[in-house]
C-alpha cells in the first residue's frame, strides 16, 4: 500500500511538472489518443514534434503539447524595457542627468593643469546614438540581433541620446578630443561617422571613430587613446565600456567588481541605462547566447529574486 503510495505521488508528480507543455508516451498509447486526451488535434502534435511518421512514437517519448516558444515569443519580453526607452521621461530624465554630471566633471578637470590633450571616451550604441527602433522592431517577429543589424546601421536612422550632442561639443569647444570607442564593425564605420555627423557631433571621423577591428575588448583601443591623451571620462552604457575586468563574468563578480570600483563611478566612469540588452544580459546565460528562446526564457526567470503573497 505504502509503495503504491510512492507510485503515485511520483507519477502526480511527474504529471504536474509536465502539465501543460508536455507528455511522455506510455505503453499503449496512440497518437490520436494522446491528442484526445489532451485537447489537441493529431495534425498539431505532429506539427510541434517535427513528426516525421505519426505512427511512430515510442515509449518515453517526451511529447509537447503546445506551440514550440520561438524568439518571437521571448522578444514579448523586449516589451517593456523598449516601452519604457522610448517613452519614459525617467529615462531622457538619466541621459540628461548623466551628460550634465559629465560637464561638472570635466569642468573640475579643466581646472587642473594637464601635460596631455583632454580626450573624452563614449561608446555609441545607447551611449550617444539611440538604436531602439531596431529592438522594437523585433517585437513581434521571429528575429533577432545581429538579423538587420547592420541593414539598421547603414540606413544612418539612430538619433542622439538626450544632452550628447551639447555635451561633446563643449569637450570639443573648450579644447578637449573625443574619441567614439563601438563595437560596431569596421564594415559599418563610414555609416558610423555619417550618422554621427549628421547630427553634429564633433570628430565624427576616421581618426576619432574606433570600431570594431579584431577583438571586442575595448581596452587595446582605450590604451591608444591613453598614450596620448589624458583620458577625463570615459562614458557607456556596458561595464566593458569601462574596464575589461568585467568580460566574460558572471552576474555575481560583475556586480562585486562594481562594488570595489565603487568609487570610479560618477567621478571618472559616467553610466547611461540600458534595460534592453547588453553584458548583462549574456551574464545572466552564463555567456551562453546560443540557449533556445525557451532555455533564456527559462534562465530569466529563474534569476529573479520573488516574493509572492503567502496568503
Ligand atoms: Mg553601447
Amino acid at each position: 500500500m505504502k509503495k503504491l503510495l510512492v507510485i503515485f505521488v511520483i507519477l502526480l508528480s511527474v504529471s504536474i511538472l509536465l502539465a501543460g507543455n508536455y507528455y511522455i508516451v506510455q505503453k499503449g498509447d496512440t497518437l490520436s489518443k494522446i491528442a484526445k486526451e489532451n485537447g489537441v488535434t493529431v495534425e498539431e502534435l505532429v506539427k510541434y514534434n517535427n513528426l516525421e511518421n505519426p505512427d511512430l512514437i515510442i515509449v518515453g517519448q517526451k511529447l509537447r503539447l503546445t506551440p514550440p516558444y520561438t524568439q518571437k515569443d521571448l522578444n514579448e519580453q523586449l516589451v517593456m524595457a523598449t516601452l519604457w526607452y522610448q517613452n519614459a521621461g525617467e529615462a531622457r530624465a538619466l541621459a540628461y542627468q548623466a551628460y550634465n554630471f559629465a560637464r561638472i566633471l570635466y569642468d573640475m578637470d579643466l581646472k587642473e593643469e594637464a601635460t596631455k590633450p583632454r580626450a573624452v571616451i563614449v561608446d555609441v550604441d545607447e551611449t550617444v546614438l539611440d538604436n531602439s527602433p531596431y529592438d522594437a522592431g523585433t517585437v513581434d517577429t521571429n528575429n533577432a540581433y545581429p538579423i538587420g543589424w547592420s541593414e539598421w546601421c547603414e540606413a544612418k536612422l539612430a538619433t542622439p541620446i538626450p544632452g550628447a550632442v551639447e555635451f561633446l561639443n563643449y569637450v570639443a569647444e573648450t579644447g578637449g578630443e573625443v574619441f567614439y570607442i563601438t563595437n560596431r564593425n569596421d564594415s559599418l564605420k563610414q555609416a558610423t561617422i555619417e550618422n554621427l555627423k549628421m547630427f553634429g557631433f564633433p570628430f565624427a571621423d576616421e581618426k576619432h571613430v574606433l570600431t570594431k577591428s579584431t577583438t571586442s575588448d575595448k581596452e587595446p583601443r582605450r590604451q591608444m587613446v591613453a598614450e596620448n591623451y589624458r583620458i577625463v571620462l570615459l562614458i557607456g552604457d556596458n561595464l566593458n565600456d569601462f574596464s575589461s575586468v568585467f568580460r566574460h563574468k558572471a552576474t555575481q563578480e560583475r556586480n562585486a567588481l562594481v562594488d570595489e570600483m565603487k568609487d570610479k563611478w560618477g567621478t571618472k566612469f559616467i553610466v547611461l541605462p540600458n534595460p534592453i540588452y547588453g553584458d548583462w544580459e549574456g551574464a545572466v546565460y552564463n555567456y551562453n547566447w546560443g540557449l533556445t528562446p525557451e532555455e533564456k526564457s527559462k534562465v530569466r526567470k529563474e534569476n529573479l529574486f520573488m516574493w509572492r503573497p503567502q496568503k
